[in-house]
């Protein structure tokens, strides 16, 4: 993952006519700290646990992303997010660089008061080198909300004053915003009725698949449904439904449980490869990474494929659809609702003033059509694939900065 990112960087950079030294900055984070978080757990004991925050370059600004808590985080895997999240920050706009944290841990296997010590531990941890003008975290897999308000309250119990721009995602009694938990899915139906719009495919009636049904999945379906697209199929990590004349989906969100499974119920189901085989208009991953790859893109067909999950398609599959005519929208323009609705409240935090959800809502989608129509002009103008178009519109910022502060 770290490595692909860095191809397609160093691809875009010299596309933009920077050097070797430029590269040579912008393909590893600058800096990146690991920490062990000492926890007493329930019953006594302590446990130790390996966390992460890597911050990608703060030429543009302070570092931007999320925290994740998974038994999966690597420090390669921290790395390579926080780079994509310069690049959504690029294309959108934000005056940020890209960030990321993670711990290592499973919060599934974690009592509510495990999981506030290990977060409270992990801000005395990486404290000195995050705050609201430094390096914002968010939340991310498997961190919530609940999260955000107890990494908020440490942390302003260590500075000693009420921080509540040190963090976004935060519940709204505590400064959080409106629209923060649909943002990345209202950010993804901007970008299908954008594609839509530029291969001349009215919205109405066009057939949706969409694989996963969590946060940004059920959203999306019910946003799409209401839109009165067709959503002809859905699936989560148990299987998959289909419908050609479109699924009911306020049953199927009415009947999900709190991890976004529902095909569980049901007994005709499809598998994860034959939804994204199905004969649709669009197809949205909305799951896991490395789901359209060599072995299946050809046999993928959708003329638009909207990435809502981070890194569901692979550089050489992206190669495939791209000369198959494919319109692919990357993952770091498609899912950037959730960057620029934190970017929003962290700019209500600083002045104190807060917006109703019509104008947050107004305002991601400003932001999110101007990120694809400069994604889309660089695809067209300069014959590139989609992916390194949203990688050159996503590095210019912070190479410009970069250069003006006469770093390289
Ligand atoms: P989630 O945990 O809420 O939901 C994940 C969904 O995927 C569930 O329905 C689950 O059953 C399904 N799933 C899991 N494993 C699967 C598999 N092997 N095959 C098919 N389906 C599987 O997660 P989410 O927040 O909706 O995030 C989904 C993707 O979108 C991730 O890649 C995430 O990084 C990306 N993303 C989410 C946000 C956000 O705000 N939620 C923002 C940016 C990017």
């Amino acid at each position: 993952m770290l490595q692909a990112t860095q191809t397609v960087i160093e691809q875009a950079l010299l596309s933009l006519g920077y050097g070797k030294e430029m590269v040579d900055l912008l393909r590893e984070p600058m800096r990146m700290m690991t920490v062990r978080i000492p926890v007493r757990m329930d019953d006594g004991s302590t446990q130790v646990f390996t966390g992460f925050r890597a911050q990608h370059n703060d030429a543009a600004g302070p570092t931007k992303g999320g925290v994740r808590f998974h038994p999966g985080v690597t420090a390669e895997e921290v790395k390579a997010l926080s780079i994509w999240m310069t690049l959504k920050c690029g294309i959108a706009d934000l005056p940020y660089g890209g960030g990321k944290g993670g711990v290592i841990c499973d919060p599934r296997r974690m009592s509510f008061r495990e999981l506030e010590r290990l977060s409270r531990g992990y801000v005395r941890a990486i404290s000195q080198i995050v705050g609201p003008t430094k390096d914002i975290p968010a939340p991310d897999v498997m961190t919530n909300s609940q999260i955000m308000a107890w990494m908020m309250d440490e942390y302003s119990r260590i500075r000693e004053f009420d921080s509540p721009g040190f963090i976004t995602g935060k519940p709204l009694v505590l400064g959080g915003s409106h629209g923060r938990e649909t943002a990345t899915a209202r950010g993804v139906t901007i970008m299908i009725e954008e594609a839509l719009a530029a291969s001349g495919i009215p919205l109405q009636g066009a057939r949706i698949a969409v694989q996963g049904f969590g946060n940004a999945g059920s959203f999306l379906a019910k946003f799409m449904h209401e839109a009165g697209a067709k959503v002809v199929g859905i699936s989560d990590v148990h299987g998959a439904l289909h419908d050609p004349e479109g699924l009911d989906i306020p049953h199927l969100l009415d009947r999900r449980d709190s991890f976004g499974a529902v095909t569980n119920l049901f007994k005709d189901t499809l598998s994860n490869e034959e939804l994204l085989e199905l004969e649709c208009d669009v197809l949205v991953p909305a799951a896991i990474e490395n789901q359209i790859t060599a072995a299946n893109a050809a046999r993928i067909k959708a003329k638009t494929i909207v990435e809502a999950a981070n890194g569901p398609t692979t550089l050489e599959a992206t190669h495939m659809l791209h000369d198959r005519g494919v319109l692919l929208v990357p993952d770091v323009l498609a899912s950037a609702g959730g960057v620029i609705v934190s970017y929003f409240e962290w700019v209500q935090n600083n002045q104190g003033y807060y917006w109703t959800e019509r104008e947050v809502d107004d305002k991601l989608r400003a932001m999110m059509v101007r990120g694809f129509r400069d994604v889309y002009e660089l695809h067209r103008t300069r014959r590139v694939d989609m992916r390194l178009a949203a990688y050159m519109a996503g590095v210019r910022k912070t190479a410009e900065a970069v250069r003006y502060r006469g770093w390289v």
